[in-house]
């Protein structure tokens, strides 16, 4: 059986842990390859190759990192393909879905192609007479990336494009339950003309992010998973001098008004709830039924479960793929089977679906959810929608703001009086108004609030480069006569 193993220096490297973890093929629910868990030893080998070329790196050309940066798009987007194949086959999503996973990622490289304005300082003539004043932006250093299952592309390419772009070096630990897709990144970055070193792989568990958030020539962490990993990551990179910013899970609501369009709405939730079963971030997985529009919505969105065809990623018929672990699917199911005693009405039952061995699930919708159910409080992260009914308008928006989590919400209505209060009131950092996955372009930056974030810095775009940079600011005078001795503060006249 295969071994997955690293890439570094320019490379593909085998692990020498002699540790290893199973890969499955979720279709097929079987293992389909290993993959090398790296010790502290190999994260320490790692990062000297990373601090090494990284020093060139930032000493390249704003130029010569732009070429290199337009060569790596290109590259994506003529294997966009091959990329979305190897994250179907680890993870499970349909193929469909995986283009469209790559495609928001090679958003992130355009983003990052533009590098020579993103990194224009600022500048400041005569501060003072004959003193000038100017900002340079100078890369962080090495930074690691720990990355999440559930957008094996995407997720890297929120972190790497700019990081890169901005003259750090990279160390990637992607997920080790769908480690391929990285190793793909990294052999495009090589072809296009990236130097040895600057981006490398490392796979691995716990023990190799904890040897890299207390690798002294780590620099900065950029951290996406679920929520209690990220806080751990956030307070050990913090207490060990690094920058961190680390992104965590999520509870998003989709908050239906009385007047909304019901058909858009179920279409909008089924979709947002449903796809990619369940595992993204910003899935729909609380439907907030305001009003008398709850009857109707319930019966849209359980008419609408009968047309989602789950199947093998690579079948073009399937819409819905399986879950990424048998684990992981069994913990799904049993928040299904314990609804009805919690009070929850289970509406549309996905737990009888039988697809042999894969790690299949069927769509599930709740009614009658609210705070105190488990099925409420916990982030499911698979294909269970839960319908919370409320009065009014205020009781939606009071049930989104008391949720600890803040990733992402949506209000469908045609009131746009409405839409705008509901943006203006709701403590969550990525607002859609009848839009039920409002990731941000990558002009824009993405990030949540309260427990879907640890740090103050979103991710990629125009935040991704103020977390890659660190400010140098030059104040500068060239005297036309000699100086004079002044022992006093500058006062700036
Ligand atoms: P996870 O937290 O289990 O794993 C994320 C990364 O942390 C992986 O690389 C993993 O190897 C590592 N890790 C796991 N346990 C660890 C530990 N105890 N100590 C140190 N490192 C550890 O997350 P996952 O299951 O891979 O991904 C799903 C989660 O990610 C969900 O909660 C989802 O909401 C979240 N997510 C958030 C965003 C966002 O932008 N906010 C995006 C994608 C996914």
């Amino acid at each position: 059986m295969e071994t997955i193993g690293h890439w570094v220096d320019g490379r593909p490297v085998d692990g020498t842990s002699g540790r290893t973890g199973p890969v499955f093929d979720p279709a097929l629910g079987r293992q389909v390859a290993a993959v090398s868990l790296a010790s502290a030893g190999e994260i320490d080998d790692v990062v000297k190759v990373a601090i090494d070329a990284g020093a060139d790196w930032a000493e390249a050309s704003l130029s010569k990192r732009a070429s290199v940066m337009f060569r790596f798009r290109e590259l994506i987007d003529s294997h966009r393909h091959q990329l979305a194949e190897a994250v179907s086959h680890q993870h499970g999503k349909v193929v469909s879905d995986a283009l469209g996973e790559v495609a928001r990622g090679l958003e992130c490289v355009e983003f990052a192609c533009g590098l020579p304005e993103l990194l224009k300082g600022s500048f400041s003539p005569q501060v003072s007479t004959g003193v000038d004043v100017h900002t340079v932006l100078e890369p962080v250093g090495v930074v690691a990336g720990i990355t999440p299952f559930n957008f094996p592309v995407m997720v890297p390419l929120w972190m790497l494009a700019n990081a890169l772009a901005c003259g750090n070096a990279f160390v990637l630990k992607p997920s080790e339950k769908d480690p391929g897709p990285s190793l793909v990144l990294a052999d495009l970055a090589h072809r296009a003309g990236l130097p040895d070193g600057v981006f490398n792989v490392v796979q691995g568990d716990s023990e190799a992010v904890n040897a890299l958030l207390s690798h002294p020539g780590i620099d900065a962490v950029s951290f996406v998973g679920s929520t209690p990993v990220a806080r751990h990551v956030f307070e050990t990179g913090t207490r060990n001098g690094k920058r961190v910013q680390a992104l965590g899970g999520a509870k998003n609501h989709m908050v239906v008004l009385p007047d909304a369009d019901i058909d858009v709405a179920a279409d909008a939730a089924v979709s947002a709830g449903y796809g990619s079963a369940g595992e993204r971030c910003m899935a729909i997985s609380v439907v907030v039924a305001v009003g008398d529009v709850a009857d109707g919505l319930v019966e849209a969105i359980g008419a609408r479960i009968a047309d989602v065809v789950v199947g093998p990623g690579d079948d073009p018929a399937s819409m819905m793929g399986p879950l990424i672990t048998r684990e992981h699917r069994d913990r799904v199911r049993a928040y299904v089977e314990g609804a009805p005693g919690e009070g929850a009405r289970v509406v549309v039952d996905g737990t009888t679906l039988d697809r042999g061995e894969g790690f299949y699930l069927g769509c599930s919708l709740l009614d009658g959810v609210s705070p105190g159910m488990k099925v409420y409080d916990d982030e499911i992260f698979g294909p269970v929608l839960g319908v919370v009914r409320v009065g009014t308008f205020a009781e939606a928006v009071q049930l989104v703001n008391a949720n600890p989590y803040g990733n992402g919400v949506a209000v469908f209505t045609r009131d746009g009086g409405a839409a705008r209060q509901f943006q203006r009131s709701v403590k969550v950092g990525m607002v859609g108004v009848n839009v039920p996955i409002p990731v941000p372009v990558a002009s824009h930056s993405f990030g949540g609030w309260k427990d879907s974030i640890f740090g103050d810095s979103p991710i990629y775009g125009p935040e991704g480069i103020h977390f890659y940079t660190r400010p140098k600011v030059v104040t500068s005078r060239w005297p036309e006569a000699p100086g004079r001795l002044d022992l006093g503060f500058p006062s700036g006249h």
